[in-house]
């Protein structure tokens, strides 16, 4: 694993052009935030696919009991997009929980985005999901099956991340993060607004004493001051 702070060092270029698909609404702000920041600031073409909406949560802080899950994570995400400087985003309506169930529909999709915007580069979650979501894994497996010529980066967790018991959706023992390659150094300014992206999704984030312990599970997984990222390889 090599230790880097800037995306040359990675492999993205001046003349790359990314785009980045993730599963649920705050995916982007817990993984990939930094990454995002420093190809803004590089002013490489770069383009956000959120797929769902994130209408199966659980946590719904901060929301009014008649205030539909859906609609507020919409604005969550446009905020948090907003937040890191991404002007060229999309949020789709594809079913929180049931990507497994529309794996043709998806990936014509993706291949349409990536043809559209000329990616060289795609950037996803690794392929166990990092803690065995269904979703993140059916769409990491889309992003790496229709890439085509684009290069695909994963973003993953430090080698010995450990798992949030209560969101591991598979056996523990099934799940295996891919090892990173990189570990990207985020800047204190890139951390900061990394914070805020993660506090734009107030409903998932915003509430006592959950903040802490999410917060401390950042801190023990090294996932504020450092990103880590590995490269496909192999054959779709
Ligand atoms: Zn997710």
């Amino acid at each position: 694993m090599r230790a880097v702070n800037r995306i040359s060092q990675i492999g993205i270029k001046k003349s790359s052009r990314v785009m980045v698909f993730m599963p649920h609404p705050d995916d982007e702000a817990v993984f990939v935030s930094g990454l995002i920041q420093k190809i803004l600031t590089a002013r490489i073409p770069l383009r956000c696919i959120t797929v769902t909406r994130g209408e199966q949560s659980t946590l719904r802080f901060t929301l009014g009991p008649d205030v539909d899950l859906a609609s507020a994570r919409l604005k969550e995400q446009t905020n948090a997009y907003r937040s890191l400087g991404v002007t060229d985003f999309d949020i789709l309506d594809y079913p929180d929980g049931g990507l497994e169930k529309r794996k043709k529909d998806i990936k014509t999709r993706i291949k349409q985005e990536l043809a559209g915007f000329k990616a060289t580069h795609v950037i996803t979650l690794e392929p166990d999901g990092i803690y065995g979501h269904p979703d993140h894994i059916a769409l990491s497996q889309y992003v790496t099956e229709s890439a085509g010529n684009a290069t695909v980066l994963y973003a993953t967790v430090k080698p010995d991340f450990i798992m949030p018991s209560a969101r591991s959706m598979a056996k523990k023992n099934q799940i295996k993060p891919i090892k990173p390659n990189y570990k990207l150094t985020l800047s204190p300014a890139q951390v900061i607004k990394k914070l805020k992206a993660l506090a734009s999704h107030r409903s998932q984030f915003i509430k006592f004493p959950r903040i802490l312990l999410t917060f401390t599970h950042f801190l023990i997984n090294d996932m504020l001051a450092h990103e880590y990222y590995a490269y496909y390889k192999g054959k779709t």
